[in-house]
Formats: structure tokens, C-alpha cells, sequence
């Protein structure tokens, strides 16, 4: 009998080897399918003409990856149950998240790194008390393996309470200010030596479970002291450097679940989010070392007072005028563009002034608005041509020969204190030179300052005249005026 039943057996089991091999195949060419998609999305998301592509092709991948995992044969013979839990939980808040407005979107993509952060700590948890419980040490944990653990919780940890505290900043349930005290980072650097020496401590003495929840709880506690001392026009960055954190922490974890996938998309997202924030950095002047640690923005309360000097005020018919006689105008959106959805509006006026033959141009702050490519993706909205969005140092030399500038809703980005004044928060960032234009003309509603909380010396300029008004009313009285179709 047993002679019998053993090369039975064999085939048997030699025919689930076989079945197994082939669901491994296919499951790496769906993440190889998974990898090509992500690399092709942010490959053509950098261009406003093949964005949209990119979209498609980043939701394709993380489609394939999903897939790619439930079908893994753990996954399978585990069940779906609290998979199946998870997602009904999740669905409905990521359908929430998907509706907040264009402005909001910092926020959301802050929240969207804590989830990440979120994950990458948890798995990395459930892993080490998995293992505990399963009869460490006996078991036995590779030091590359608990290495890789503290990696992934330590900047998982750090991403979800910093990026908490990002979203909380932005949408001002917090102060936006920075919040420093004595000593603030020295502190910091002590809380950091500690955590290390606790991570350390964990890849030599893996059992010792009470330093993982000190190591833990130090991960959570430094990304609350990392993000308080932050304000103002560094939160961009901010969010940048804690995508990256989210990816290197994926990255960690793909170590730790052996999947190639993660490892990967990890490297993808922390490197691109590392990119991003020295593309912000540069734009704003900052070293990466003083935005983490410089506390920016902590003179602008004071910036912020109100000055006695006086400014000219105009109405929608005088701007009208001023721009059917230009030969060069040049526009340039802020976040207030945004905010009053004006963009709509912004086209009509850019309509009638091509009609009229003048030349029309947008000039692009690569940190105008509320996230990177903002206005980009306002005006794509509207099918400005790609061709009239022009970027800051293309722009900047050819305003001596603007005839009319036009601000829709921008201001920090317009400051010519950035080029001069040293003790303004925003001295050093690179700022659209409008004032250099032949005629100002600045729309907004009052003399309220902007994202830095400063007064703009630009509204004081003698060639400036102020069109006070929500953006989309007041552009569209312009609109009207040079239509011939009277005012509101
Ligand atoms: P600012 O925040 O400097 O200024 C916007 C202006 O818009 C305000 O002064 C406000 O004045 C005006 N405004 C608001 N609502 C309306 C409305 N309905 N109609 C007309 N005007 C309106 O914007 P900028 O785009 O110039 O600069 C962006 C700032 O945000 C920079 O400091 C940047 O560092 C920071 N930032 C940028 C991010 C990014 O990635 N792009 C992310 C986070 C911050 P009033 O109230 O008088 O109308």
C-alpha cells in the first residue's frame, strides 16, 4: 500500500508545487505590471499634458498591486474576513477624503501619509509581537530583520503624529505659528539620541519588549516635536519630507514581508517626495536643515501690523481699460484665485484681451496657492494653453516689459521684501518680480496678509493700484466692462 501511495503522493504534491509556482509567476508579473504603471505615473505626471495619464496609470498599478496581494497564497489561506472589514471601514472615508476642495487638498495629502505612516508602524508592530508571542527567543529574530522593524516603525511613527500635526497646521486647528521653547533642539536631538539607542538596543536584545513600546512611543512623541516648531511658509515642505518618510518607511517594510512590490513603490515614493522637497526648498530660499529646525515664520505676528502708509484704489472699469490698451499682460493667480474659484473667470478675461490682440501670459510661483501646482491645475481646468503658463525664472526678466501686471489673489509670492529686507520671515524665498512691471494692478478684498502673515510692500508701490474684491465678482465686472456690458 505504501509503495503505492508514495509516488501518488509525490505527484500529487510535485502537481501543488506546480500549481504554486505557476499563482508566484503570475503574482510577480502583476507587481511587475504594478512597478512599471507607478514609474510611468510619475514619469507623466510631470508634464500638465500627460498628468492626467499619469493618474489612470497610478491608479492601475495600486489596482494591480491590491490584487496582486489578495491573491498571494497566505493572504488566501488566511481568509478575507478582516480584510473585507477593513475595506468597508475604509471605503467611505476615502470616498469623504476624495470630495474636500482643491484648497483643502495639503491637508487631505497629509492625512493620506498618515494612513501610509499608519500601516507602515502597525505591520511592523503586529510582526515583532507576532514573532514574540510565537516563542521568541528561541525562534530566533536576524538582526537585518529587526533592523529593518525599527527603520519601518520609527519613521512610520514619526509620519502619523507629524503629519496629524502638518493637517492640523493647515487646516488651523492648531496655531499655524511656530511653537519653539527653551532648549527646543536640544531636546529634540536627546529625544532622537535616546530613540537610537533604544532601536539599537532592540536589533542585540530583540526580546526585550518594554524598549520596543519606549522606541515606539519616542517615534510617535518626535514627529509632534518635529512638526511644532514649524509654521508658515515651510508646511509645503513639511509635507513633502513625511511622504518621504511614509515611502522609506514602505521601503522598511517590504524588507520586512519579503515583498518586492513594497520595496519598490517605497523607493518611488520616498525618493519623489525627497525630490519634491528640494524642488520647494529651492524655491523658497531654505535649506532643508532650517526648515526642520529653524522655526520659520516666528516674526510674523509682529510682520503683521498694520502700517499707516496709504495705497490707490481703482474700479473694474479703469482696469478694464488699462488692459485693452496693453500690448503685454501678464496675470499672476495666487491662492486667493483659488479660493474665490475664479478661474472661470480668469479665461473669459483672457478671452477678450486675445481677441483684442494683446498677449496674455500667466506667471507660475512654483509655491503659489496651497500645494505644488496649484494654479497649474486651476488653469488646466479651464484649458488655458499650456503654452501661457510661464514659470518664475522665465518669467521674471521679461516684467520690465509687462505693460499690465495682474494679481488674482496672490501675495507672499509678489513680495519684494524677500529680496531685500532681512528681517522679513520670507527674506531669501524667490518671489515673481511684478513690481517691476510698467502698471500694477492687485486684486484682493482687504489689506489682510497672506499665508506668511505679512504686509506687502508691493501694494505701496507707485505704479500699484488696488481692485478690492472677491476675485470672481470683480473679474467679472472687468469682464463686463470690456464687453461693453456695464457693471453688476
Ligand atoms: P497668499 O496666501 O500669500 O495670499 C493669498 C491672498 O489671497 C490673501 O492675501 C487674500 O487677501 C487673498 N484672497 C483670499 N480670498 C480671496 C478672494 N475670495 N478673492 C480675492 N482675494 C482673496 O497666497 P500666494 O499664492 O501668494 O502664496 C502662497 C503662500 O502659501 C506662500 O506663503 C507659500 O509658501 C504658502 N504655501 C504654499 C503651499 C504650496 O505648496 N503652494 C502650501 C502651503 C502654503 P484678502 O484676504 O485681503 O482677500
Amino acid at each position: 500500500m505504501e509503495t503505492f501511495a508514495s509516488p501518488l503522493l509525490l505527484l500529487a504534491s510535485s502537481g501543488r508545487a506546480a500549481h504554486a509556482g505557476v499563482i508566484h509567476s503570475v503574482i510577480h508579473l502583476i507587481y511587475i505590471f504594478a512597478a512599471v504603471m507607478f514609474i510611468l505615473s510619475l514619469h507623466w505626471m510631470s508634464d500638465p499634458k500627460t498628468a492626467r495619464r499619469g493618474t489612470f496609470a497610478g491608479v492601475a498599478g495600486m489596482a494591480a498591486a491590491v490584487l496582486g496581494t489578495l491573491v498571494e497564497p497566505e493572504i488566501v489561506r488566511s481568509g478575507y474576513l478582516w480584510i473585507a472589514i477593513a475595506a468597508l471601514l475604509a471605503v467611505p472615508f476615502g470616498i469623504k477624503l476624495s470630495m474636500v476642495p482643491l484648497t483643502a487638498v495639503p491637508q487631505r495629502t497629509a492625512l493620506s501619509h498618515a494612513f501610509g505612516g499608519l500601516a507602515a508602524g502597525l505591520v511592523g508592530t503586529a510582526e515583532y509581537f507576532i514573532w514574540l508571542h510565537d516563542g521568541a527567543p528561541a525562534a530566533g529574530m536576524s538582526g537585518f530583520k529587526m533592523g529593518a522593524i525599527v527603520f519601518e516603525v520609527l519613521l512610520g511613527f514619526i509620519t502619523v503624529t507629524g503629519s496629524l500635526m502638518a493637517a492640523g497646521k493647515l487646516q488651523e486647528i492648531i496655531p499655524t505659528r511656530p511653537i519653539t521653547y527653551k532648549n527646543q533642539n536640544a531636546i529634540n536631538l536627546l529625544l532622537f539620541v535616546i530613540a537610537i539607542v533604544a532601536g539599537v538596543t532592540l536589533v542585540l536584545r530583540p526580546s526585550w519588549w518594554p524598549v520596543y513600546a519606549l522606541f515606539a512611543g519616542l517615534a510617535l512623541t518626535f514627529g509632534v516635536l518635529l512638526i511644532i516648531p514649524i509654521g508658515g511658509a515651510d508646511m509645503p515642505t513639511v509635507i513633502s519630507i513625511l511622504n518621504s518618510y511614509a515611502g522609506l518607511s514602505a521601503v522598511a517594510m517590504g524588507f520586512v514581508l519579503d515583498n518586492k512590490l513594497l520595496i519598490t513603490a517605497g523607493a518611488l515614493d520616498g525618493s519623489s517626495g525627497l525630490i519634491l522637497s528640494i524642488i520647494m526648498c529651492k524655491a523658497m530660499n531654505r535649506s532643508f536643515f532650517n526648515v526642520l529646525f529653524g522655526a520659520f515664520g516666528q516674526v510674523q505676528a509682529a510682520a503683521a501690523a498694520t502700517t499707516d502708509k496709504s495705497v490707490r484704489s481703482t474700479n473694474p472699469e479703469e482696469v478694464a481699460q488699462m488692459l485693452e490698451m496693453a500690448n503685454e499682460v501678464a496675470i499672476i493667480p495666487g491662492y486667493g484665485m483659488a479660493v474665490a474659484q475664479a478661474q472661470r473667470m480668469v479665461r473669459e478675461l483672457y478671452d477678450q484681451l486675445t481677441k483684442r490682440g494683446v498677449v496674455v501670459k500667466f506667471a507660475i510661483h512654483p509655491v503659489a496657492g496651497r500645494m505644488p501646482g496649484h494654479m497649474n491645475v486651476l488653469l488646466a481646468e479651464v484649458e488655458i494653453p499650456y503654452d501661457r503658463l510661464i514659470d518664475m525664472e522665465t518669467i521674471n526678466p521679461e516684467f520690465p516689459q509687462v505693460d499690465v501686471a495682474l494679481v488674482v489673489g496672490a501675495n507672499d509670492v509678489t513680495n519684494p521684501a524677500a529680496r531685500h529686507d532681512k528681517s522679513s520671515p520670507i527674506y531669501g524665498m524667490p518671489i515673481l518680480d511684478v513690481d517691476k512691471a510698467k502698471t500694477i494692478i492687485v486684486n484682493k478684498r482687504s489689506m489682510n496678509p497672506g499665508f506668511a502673515g505679512i504686509d506687502n510692500e508691493l501694494y505701496y508701490n507707485d505704479k500699484t493700484l488696488m481692485l478690492f474684491g472677491d476675485s470672481k465678482a470683480a473679474l467679472g465686472d472687468v469682464v463686463k466692462a470690456l464687453s461693453g456690458g456695464g457693471m453688476h
